[in-house]
């Protein structure tokens, strides 16, 4: 079976990239394109899991519209499925890349297996285009490889046959456990880690921030920045932020929180610096997915600045809360955390064990030999 894995982004990188060498550790003929949506802060992700792409298609412009984002991915993908013909096309979650991925394979009639499949939070613009995204994906996805149990329901309530649901966990609990496994390793180090260790001061309180939601762009992020410089008056804070490289992101926080005391604005940083910086942490804020998966396998509490959340199990679990955008509400619920909290007993974390990429290459092992031996 030819399986050709697509994807554009650092999170898409990150959840794609233990299901890559476990189905090169089960002898399984894998090729990988990736679109390049996000350029640098994929790069990095590809470099630390050793990843070396057998297509490039270097989509990243400035200022590029979605439109034509869209575009430019149907138009190089053609040519890549129509070189590679894969039996099985893997694409993951919510980007554009993966909506367009998902359509170019269906035109060629290539089978294409969804990973991260029904998350939602049905409303369109929240968030935009990612909900759409996902929703089109699942329409054409002829195998959904589901985080969570709300995730299955949602697909079946859609009329999605259970028969090509396959419930496997998250696979970025797997690049998480894997990366952990590196860092604490006494004989692994690394730079980034050991220069973030010189800047940080010891015996603080670590807040670390990350955003990048274009629903936040403006009025959302400038109230966070307001929020954060209020916070950084405690003595006993230090606020960690990598800034997001989109321009919304980066001009806006930039102007507000740069050169503050107790504020500490850095790059993005790698992935295994970012697990780094989470266990080091003594709260999260954040709008990212991802985060909101990684941190109760951290015992580290997330505030979400969004309304709503297509990861709903971290909030019934309470190990996040939707604070939203709103100044004082975010402040009010860092200095409550900072305060108050006394950690998690026992976490146990609801989008997965770290097994997901396992049961998803033992999935399509079992299906190729039925296949082979012509059964179901
Ligand atoms: N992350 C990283 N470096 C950073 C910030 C985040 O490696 O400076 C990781 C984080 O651990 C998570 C992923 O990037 O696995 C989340 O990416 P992002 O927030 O951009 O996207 P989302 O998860 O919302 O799709």
């Amino acid at each position: 079976m030819q399986i050709l894995l697509c994807f554009g982004t650092r999170p898409e990188a990150i959840k794609m990239a233990p299901l890559y060498h476990e189905l090169k550790k089960n002898n399984l003929d894998v090729k990988v394109c990736v679109t390049a949506q996000h350029r640098e802060m994929l790069d990095q992700v590809l470099d630390f899991f050793d990843i070396v792409p057998d297509y490039d298609l270097n989509l990243m412009q400035h200022n590029q519209t979605l439109n034509i984002l869209s575009a430019n991915i149907l138009s190089k993908i053609d040519e890549v499925l129509t070189a590679v013909k894969p039996d099985l096309v893997l694409v993951h979650g919510d980007t554009t890349t993966s909506a367009m991925v998902a359509l170019a394979a269906f035109h060629l009639a290539i089978k294409v297996g969804h990973v991260e499949a029904g998350l939602r939070t049905y409303n369109k613009n929240a968030p935009f285009p990612e909900e759409i995204n996902r929703q089109f994906t699942s329409r054409i996805a002829d195998i959904h490889f589901t985080p969570t149990a709300a995730a299955t329901q949602n697909l079946l309530k859609e009329g999605i046959i259970e028969a090509t649901i396959v419930e496997t966990g998250n696979t970025v609990i797997d690049a998480l456990l894997w990366t952990i496994d590196k860092i604490e390793d006494e004989h692994y180090s690394h730079l980034e880690i050991e220069n973030l260790k010189k800047i940080l001061p010891a015996n603080k309180k670590i807040v670390l921030v990350t955003g990048h939601r274009r629903e936040n762009f403006g009025e959302g992020f400038i109230n966070l920045c307001d929020a954060l410089l209020s916070v950084s008056a405690r003595d006993d804070v230090a606020i960690v932020y990598p800034v997001h490289l989109n321009p919304n992101v980066k001009d806006v926080v930039y102007e507000k929180l740069a050169n503050k005391d107790n504020i500490y604005l850095v790059p993005p940083v790698s992935y295994p610096a970012f697990v780094w910086l989470m266990q080091q942490s003594y709260l999260i804020v954040t709008d990212s997915g991802g985060i909101q998966e990684e941190a109760p396998t951290l015992g580290k509490p997330v505030l979400v600045t969004r309304t709503v959340s297509e990861r709903p199990e971290g909030v019934i679990d309470g190990f996040s809360i939707l604070v939203g955008t709103e100044q004082q509400i975010i402040k009010d619920n860092i200095v409550a955390i900072l305060d108050y909290f006394a950690g998690f007993k026992n976490p146990i974390n609801p989008y997965g064990q770290g097994d997901a990429s396992h049961k998803i290459v033992t999935f399509l092992l079992n299906q190729n030999q039925n296949e082979d031996t012509g059964s179901c």
